[in-house]
């Protein structure tokens, strides 16, 4: 099922293809969602439910009203992630292009691989839904574009086992984990508003069955700038879960970035980018000043 986001917190699932898809709305499945008081729940109330809100959904779909997707602009298919999780060079052509590009290394740390640089964090305020776009707050900074696989977590994973930790995804979108160069920790210069762009939709797990064998890819303005399969990552999606759960509690509705291929590159006010994973579909992001 592909589940999104949209307007004004709506809840829809995407039928059909590129050319003719739609989404059928089905905000009334989040009627089955607990009422919560403060404190709020560190976790996503939706992903934390997504079963119990298929199953609704399933329900209500044959007579829920029909909207044309290029209508409808798109947020994030989760709301209140607890955390967003990142991987840093995970892809070794990636690790590559850092060394011989002195703007790509300014910080020592991002020569390092992963298997020494481990996991960062970004800000949840960097979170944005392909509508939203991307906006520059520094267009003076070179600011990149790095196109990833996202996963999503469905279930509370702590110390869990390469075996078990396909088990805890919730399923799978596409990221951009928008990044401006320099000096900087990681985790600032990745956490501007609008610098985490997850979308277009939530492919939920049963319809992928392996993730570490898709086809990604990106264009800015129709230039193909990185194209790669997850099969390149050099710590797959399970072995990120276990890495990230061996030192923290993941929740439902945390947010797994997995690392970018190769090609990174700026991006400029006006531009418009097309970000694709096979099995997931593809999102339309506009980059604005
Ligand atoms: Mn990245």
């Amino acid at each position: 099922m592909r589940v999104c986001r949209f307007g004004e917190n709506r809840l829809g699932v995407v039928e059909g293809g590129d050319g003719s898809a739609a989404v059928r709305d089905v905000t009334a499945a989040l009627d089955v969602l607990p009422a919560y008081r403060y404190p709020l729940p560190t976790h996503d109330v939706l992903i934390a439910g997504l079963d119990a809100v298929k199953a609704r959904i399933c329900q209500l779909l044959p007579d829920a009203p029909v909207v044309a997707l290029d209508s409808v602009s798109l947020l994030s298919p989760v709301a209140n992630p607890g955390k967003l999780v990142a991987a840093p060079v995970n892809y070794q052509a990636h690790l590559e292009e850092v060394k011989v590009d002195p703007q790509l290394h300014q910080n020592k740390a991002n020569v390092l691989t992963i298997h020494s640089a481990a996991l960062f964090l970004k800000a949840t305020s960097s979170l944005a839904g392909a509508g939203e776009g991307i906006v520059l707050r520094h267009p003076d900074r070179r600011v990149d574009h790095e196109v990833e696989l996202v996963v999503v977590i469905g279930r509370t994973a702590s110390r869990v086992t390469r075996d078990a930790a396909l088990q805890h995804v919730a399923g799978y979108t596409i990221g951009l984990d928008i990044s401006v160069r320099g000096t900087e920790d990681r985790s600032f210069r990745k956490s501007p508003d609008t610098f985490s762009v997850v979308g277009p939709w939530l492919v939920t797990a049963d319809e992928i069955p392996d993730p570490n064998a898709l086809d990604l890819q990106m264009t800015v303005n129709g230039e193909l700038r990185q194209q790669s399969n997850t099969r390149q990552m050099i710590l797959g999606v399970a072995e990120l879960i276990v890495l990230a759960s061996s030192f923290y509690t993941l929740h439902p509705g945390d947010i797994l970035f997995t690392g970018t291929p190769e090609g990174v590159g700026p991006i400029e006010p006006g531009d418009r980018i097309v970000a694709s994973v096979a099995g997931v579909g593809s999102m339309t992001v506009d980059v604005r000043a």
